[in-house]
């Protein structure tokens, strides 16, 4: 794990700029010490990386604690411990209560440990500062900020927001995916994948009709119908004067490129995030059913298959393997993933192009069961072709190492 990773953060960095514009004094106050806390943590970080005690396992044994408005996490008292009572405080009870739903998806779905598979415990320290307009995990506990009540309204507020927030966690201690460029899209994209599915699952909610919106309880609350993200619309999740209109593309056609720094969101890790959260959501609707059982558990699968520096494509091709071991390789969950992103430009490894005027010919419905018997035939072949080139890569790879 890199000591310079940043920490991580719901909000992302082109939101809180607009809120540095605001007309009001006090959105702008809340927004700039935000982002100078944000820095102050991210220093944090990087020092205690330097130190490899990790907090102690514990089956994901669950602490709130209460920073009452102050930013020093060693002043914060106790609020509510794994096997203690209810408080009389709301956000500590949904902080409580939102560790806990994402700690038993991740058990009971993938039967894995907590955060890092080895039971960590999970700590949350609730109205961290005055006002704070963000929630973080700083790769230990999670703090939320309380809002600014306007703009924001109490971080905890928001299940997929915690989710999120966790599976950041999830993911350093898995793929790793690094956090700039197409790997921190990634990143964000598995964050919001299983940040939905954590909520999709505690609704017992099927794939279509799940709103496959982040965050849309805790933002602009005096707005309606909007959220951060849409992991269904990217690009239409919010459109008001004062945010403009969602900037995020859904499809390689319309990629963002940005520059590798803070100011540059590490390189648009929140903006290209909507095109695997799109090609995610295509997959689930295309699968139907429960999101976290087939499609949740290629994506899962193929975190843990990923590597640190993986693209897009990568990861692509990773979820279209894992698809065909898990369930059938030319079944209806592979062909769903290939067609979900060859519906976001993103070509999978070894797969011709012209797969996708088949694929959106069948789909079309003018196929009958012989075409269908067809595609599948097809796609089994691309599989077997594809195991051919991940061993010949992996032969090669091991002619370099040996060199
Ligand atoms: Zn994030």
């Amino acid at each position: 794990m890199s000591g310079t990773r940043p920490i991580n953060c719901i909000i992302p960095p082109y939101i809180l700029d607009k809120l540095l514009d605001s007309e009001n004094s006090e959105v702008r106050q809340a927004a700039l010490d935000t982002m100078l806390l944000t820095a102050r943590l991210r220093g944090e970080r990087a020092i205690r990386s330097s130190f490899t005690g990790a907090a102690a396992p514990g089956d994901g044994r669950r602490t709130v604690f209460d920073c009452e408005q102050e930013e020093f996490l060693r002043n914060a008292v106790l609020a509510r411990p794994e096997d203690g009572p209810e408080s009389t405080d709301p956000a500590v009870n949904r902080a409580f209560d939102a560790l806990g739903l994402t700690r038993d998806f991740y058990k009971e779905v993938f039967q894995r440990n907590s955060v890092d598979g080895q039971g960590m415990r999970l700590d949350g320290y609730v109205h961290f500062g005055f006002k704070v307009n963000n929630a973080f995990w700083d790769g230990r506990q999670m703090l939320f900020g309380d809002g600014d009540g306007q703009e924001f309204s109490n971080l905890t507020g928001s299940l997929e927001v915690i989710s999120h927030e966790l599976t950041h966690g999830v993911t350093d201690h898995t793929s790793g995916f690094v956090y700039h460029n197409q790997s921190g899209a990634l990143n964000e994209s598995m964050s919001d994948v299983f940040g939905s599915l954590v909520k999709q699952w505690s609704l017992k909610q099927r794939a279509e009709e799940a709103d496959w919106l982040i965050g849309a309880d805790v933002w602009t609350p005096g707005i309606g119908g909007d959220a951060l993200r849409s992991m269904k619309d990217p690009g239409r999740a919010y459109n008001n004067p004062q945010f403009g209109k969602d900037p995020q593309p859904d499809r390689m056609s319309r990629f963002i490129h940005l520059p590798d720094t803070k100011r540059g969101d590490f390189g648009g890790v929140h903006f290209n995030s909507g095109i695997p959260n799109k090609a995610f959501y295509l997959t689930a609707v295309r699968i139907g059913g429960f999101a976290w059982e087939a499609a949740g558990t290629i994506w899962y699968e193929a975190l843990k298959a990923s590597s640190a520096e993986d693209q897009f494509q990568d990861f692509a091709t990773t979820t279209f393997q894992k698809a065909g071991e898990l369930f059938g390789a030319g079944g209806p969950e592979q062909a769903a993933v290939l067609s979900a992103w060859q519906e976001v430009e993103v070509p999978i490894r070894g797969v011709p192009t012209g797969v996708a005027r088949i694929r959106s010919f069948a789909a079309n419905g003018s196929g009958g069961a012989g075409r269908e018997d067809g595609l599948a035939a097809l796609a089994r072949q691309i599989g077997t072709l594809n195991d051919k080139v991940t061993q010949l890569a992996k032969d090669v790879a091991e002619l370099k190492g040996t060199r």
